[in-house]
């Protein structure tokens, strides 16, 4: 093993320097991969040396999530006391279903939930867990509210058509966690937004009468703080109203922007969250852990052991279910994701994670400033919002985010609203200053001069 940490060692040192050289990495065309890298797997082994020279050339030429021109996705940049934190898990290698075989991990995990779940507001006797990522914390809280709705339902099935909400420009695992729940794709109502993505709830209530008129059964009401494309806040406590009058789970996904918790500044984005049902949170996105880390919290206790456990004697044998935490989990083995979050928490305190959603909001600010104050540019998104949308020059924002890929340049990906196209700038990523804004623009514009000139003179007529 120490050979192999060493090996390891020097690998980092390779991307840590390729990070700054090459922040955008060549990318390989998908039918050259097997020729430009040696993938390939043989009945023989391969020897150390080979293998490092391999695991080198792989490296170089993987997209690099960590350096300062990585506007791609709702994460980015490194954190480096998380990957310390999920670098331990990985030589731990503990499974968080029992106390037996996880101890003091499970602490760590209970930490991480209760100290969400009194961010969030939540009662004293809340709980909640980990999995892998967004939508399968969503799908959790859709599995808790059919539970809650028809308690008989994960013996009996259903006949019913139970009925979901959520709007228009939410997440999709919406609708795909609808289909694997045995909800049906065709039981979301995808409810109308206003001019900036958030939720409208006067068509909320229109589209649930509606369904009660038909004999369907509404039981869960999915509201988005920070949606994926805009960065939209619904506003919870007005959709909350609505789900109190209808007896309906109110699950507030924050996958993206949950992280607005920790900010005394920018909470206000999701006020209301102490009246939901249920929340989730990505630490993968604002708290820059590594993938994956999506925790959710709810404020019943009883109904998420409900749903989720399962008696099993070969693995329950010591402990309460309040220390096994197989019972609360869609997993069964399942890896301690909880770790990474715990010693960035630890060690930069509620304080620094607090410091790290507003710098992003404030990264935000900065990038549409520049972008008001420059005319070839309009701005598609909106203010308290860490999703910055914009058009240049007219420049169509699919084909200036891929050329600006295929040159090695930025890595920034494209969205809509409505009937607009625009690019997607997203200041999520840990690693980013004010002057990676301003470089972001500029080679962006350099970029769309010397390479792109005829579109750029084309928009100009
Ligand atoms: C990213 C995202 C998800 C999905 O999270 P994954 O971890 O990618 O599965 C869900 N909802 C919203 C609003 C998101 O932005």
């Amino acid at each position: 093993m120490k050979n192999d940490i060493a090996l390891f060692s020097d690998l980092c040192d390779i991307l840590l320097t390729e990070e700054k050289e090459n922040p955008v990495a060549k990318p390989i065309s998908t039918n050259k991969l097997l020729q430009e890298l040696d993938l390939h797997l043989s009945d023989a082994p391969t020897l150390d040396d080979d293998l490092k020279n391999v695991l080198a050339d792989i490296i170089k030429s993987t997209p690099k999530t960590a350096s300062k021109a990585f506007f791609n996705q709702l994460f980015g940049g490194r954190m480096s006391k998380a990957t310390l934190g999920d670098l331990l898990a990985v030589m731990l290698n503990n499974s968080m279903y029992t106390y037996k075989v996880a101890g003091p991990q499970v602490g760590i995990e209970k930490e991480i939930i209760n100290n969400i779940s009194k961010l969030v507001g939540y009662p004293e006797n809340s709980n909640g867990t980990l999995a892998p990522g967004g939508s399968m914390t969503n799908m959790m809280a859709m599995l808790m509210a059919r539970d809650a709705k028809r308690p008989n339902i994960r013996t009996e099935g259903s006949k019913e058509n139970l009925i979901v909400y959520t709007s228009e420009t939410s997440h999709y695992s919406i609708a795909k966690n609808a289909a694997m729940a045995g909800i049906g794709k065709n039981n979301v109502r995808l409810v109308n937004t206003n001019e900036q993505g958030e939720l409208l709830v006067a068509h909320l209530e229109a589209l649930i009468n509606e369904d009660l008129r038909k004999g369907n059964v509404p039981f869960f009401v999915n509201a988005t703080a920070g949606t994926t494309v805009l960065g939209a806040f619904d506003d919870i406590t007005a959709i909350s109203r609505t789900c109190k009058l209808y007896e309906l789970w109110l699950h507030v996904d924050g996958a993206y922007c949950g992280g607005v918790i920790f900010s005394q500044r920018y909470k206000h984005l999701a006020k209301g969250v102490e009246l939901s049902d249920s929340f989730s949170i990505n630490a993968h996105k604002m708290l820059g852990t590594p993938l994956g880390c999506s925790i959710i919290v709810t404020k019943h206790r009883e109904q998420l052991h409900h749903s989720f456990s399962n008696e099993a004697d070969y693995l329950y044998q010591t402990d309460g279910d309040d220390f096994n935490l197989g019972k609360t989990s869609i997993q069964c083995g399942r890896r301690n994701d909880a770790l990474k979050l715990w010693t960035l928490w630890k060690s930069i305190g509620t304080n620094g994670l607090e410091d790290l959603v507003n710098k992003q909001f404030k990264l935000a600010e900065a990038a549409r400033d520049y972008i008001s104050n420059h005319p070839d540019y309009t701005l598609e998104s909106f203010d308290d919002s860490i999703s910055v949308c914009f058009n240049y020059k007219d420049i169509p924002a699919k084909e200036l985010c891929t050329k600006l890929y295929k040159d090695a340049q930025l890595m920034v990906g494209f969205g809509s609203f409505r009937d607009k196209e625009f690019v997607r700038m997203v200041t999520i990523n840990s690693v980013l200053e004010k002057e990676d804004i301003l470089n972001f623009f500029e080679t962006l514009e350099i970029f769309a001069e010397t390479q792109m000139p005829k579109l750029v003179e084309n928009a100009h007529h």
